[in-house]
């Protein structure tokens, strides 16, 4: 049978099992927009089940014929996780994006896994509550993707990550079998927590299809600030000082080094004096109060307070919310470097608070003995030591990006930090898994895999290495 046939077999055999649900051959796949890699839509064919059955369905069907299957939510997975190959099933979960149920009483909200975070967070919001997680991928982003990354953004620092998030799920497994652990309370400690090991695992160990989430009680108003500072070290006492502070509530705390401010203000066209950018660190401060007067007048008083101590060089507290937005450009727009930079090496780092400083000079140094041109942009989620770290290069060749992570990963497990923070592994962080993650902790990673997933099919080479 030539390729054509096989393709056209698939796509028929797909379409029979999948009743209502969508199924999309190779030459949709290629017309349509990947998300932010390339590799997401180099599959066969993608499904997208309408319901937890479907999804069981498809997993067996897959299984029966030794297909691999891939599970994709908003494809916005920064880890090459959701990538593809020739021959393997996208099980898109785009159409299992019911919120159904909140429980305002309980703070807890009942989702389908391919519901986006806006949604949620906008659901929430009617009953004053929010899910206590944010990114800036929030309107593509699905709960069922940042399970399986264990997301974390920018209010990681108050109210943890996915993980943290996360009281209940139910699961495809490889073999077709549910799991189903949907428990809507905090306490439960009936047995090994099994749910937890879906968490973070990108898709190698089942499709989350639902999940309980925690809520919290939602902001209320708020002000925004940019900060010029000296380090790091200067950010964390102004951190420091408002989470000591009544009457406000510290929301967001993200840093910005000034090759990054500076490169961001030339690519978003900013004009001289818009925002002050000149300081050698950036800190963007986002209070919450009742009112946006409160709020404000938080601000104003603590960063006075904190001044001196600071060492604060100057700043800024939106009197706008164009202003406020302004200020959140020059930190969430990130995709301006990879605008500016084709396939820029990026990394996704956790650097333990008292080690951020000397970390950052460090690999400004040793990246400079690869190349005297490199400088990182570095920015991230100050308040829990997230640093984001992009090279100022088009994608080098492998033996360069093995220098380059060599530098950023020495010593990160060491000192209690981490080669990847919020990303994942996905392929991307395959080989630095490999060289930085602990070895009995990989080889118990494998026996789990080849527990759940003997035959390989779900999310296969992605993680953890398989025996074929
Ligand atoms: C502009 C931008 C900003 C970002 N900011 C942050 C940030 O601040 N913090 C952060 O943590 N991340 C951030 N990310 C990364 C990304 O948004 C998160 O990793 C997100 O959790 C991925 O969700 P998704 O639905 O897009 O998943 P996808 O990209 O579709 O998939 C990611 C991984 O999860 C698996 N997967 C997806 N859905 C399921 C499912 N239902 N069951 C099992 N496996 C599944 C996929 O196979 C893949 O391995 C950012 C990305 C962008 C583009």
């Amino acid at each position: 049978m030539t390729d054509v046939n096989e393709q056209a077999e698939l796509i028929a055999a797909l379409k029979a099992l999948a009743g209502r649900a969508a199924v999309w051959g190779k030459d949709e796949l290629a017309a349509r927009d990947p998300g932010v890699d390339s590799r997401n839509f180099r599959a066969a064919a993608l499904v997208r089940p309408a319901d937890t059955g479907g999804v069981a369905a498809l997993v067996g069907f897959c299984a029966a014929r030794g297909l691999r299957l891939v599970p994709q939510g908003g494809r916005t997975g920064l880890a090459g996780g959701a990538a593809t190959a020739a021959g393997e099933i996208i099980c898109d979960l785009g159409a299992m994006n019911r919120i159904e149920e909140i429980d305002p009483l309980a703070r807890v909200a009942v989702v389908q896994a391919g519901t986006p975070l806006a949604a949620l967070q906008e659901a929430a919001a009617a009953y004053g509550l929010d899910p206590g997680i944010d990114l800036s991928a929030r309107g593509s982003c699905t709960i069922g993707g940042m399970i399986s990354t264990n997301a974390g953004g920018i209010m990681a620092f108050r109210n943890g990550t996915m993980r943290h998030r996360l009281l209940g799920l139910e699961a495809v497994l490889p073999d077709g079998r549910v799991f189903r652990d949907l428990t809507r309370v905090l306490k439960t400690s009936a047995g090994y927590d099994l749910k937890h090991l879906f968490v973070g695992a990108e898709g190698t160990l089942g499709i989350v299809t639902r999940a309980a989430i925690r809520l919290v009680a939602a902001g209320g108003a708020s002000a925004t600030a940019l900060v010029g500072i000296a380090d790091a070290a200067s950010a964390q006492r102004i951190v420091g000082h408002f989470l000591g502070r009544a009457g406000a509530y510290l929301s967001a705390a993200e840093i910005m080094w000034h090759g990054y401010a500076d490169a961001m203000r030339r690519w978003l066209g900013f004009e001289p004096g818009m925002l002050p950018l000149d300081a050698p660190c950036l800190l963007l401060l986002e209070l919450d109060a009742d009112t946006p007067e409160a709020a404000a007048k938080a601000m104003e008083d603590g960063l006075s307070a904190i001044w001196e101590e600071a060492g604060i060089i100057d700043a800024l507290v939106a009197g706008s919310l164009e202003q406020a937005r302004t200020i959140w450009r020059l930190r969430e727009e990130t995709w301006q470097i990879e605008r500016a930079h084709g396939h820029p090496p990026s990394f996704d780092v956790s650097v333990p608070a008292g080690a951020i400083d000397a970390y950052v000079a460090r690999i400004g140094k040793d990246l400079k003995a690869i190349d005297a041109r490199y400088a990182p942009y570095v920015f991230g989620h100050l308040a829990d030591g997230n640093l984001h770290i992009s090279i100022n290069t088009d994608g080098p060749d492998p033996e360069r990006y093995r220098a380059i992570e060599d530098v950023l990963y020495a010593g990160l497990r060491e000192i209690g930090g981490s080669f990847s923070a919020e990303h994942g592994v996905g392929l991307d962080k395959r080989a630095a898994y490999e060289r930085h993650a602990d070895p009995v902790k990989q080889e118990l990673a494998r026996s789990i895999k080849a527990l759940f997933d003997p035959r390989g099919i779900l999310n296969a080479g992605k993680v953890v290495s398989q025996a074929e």
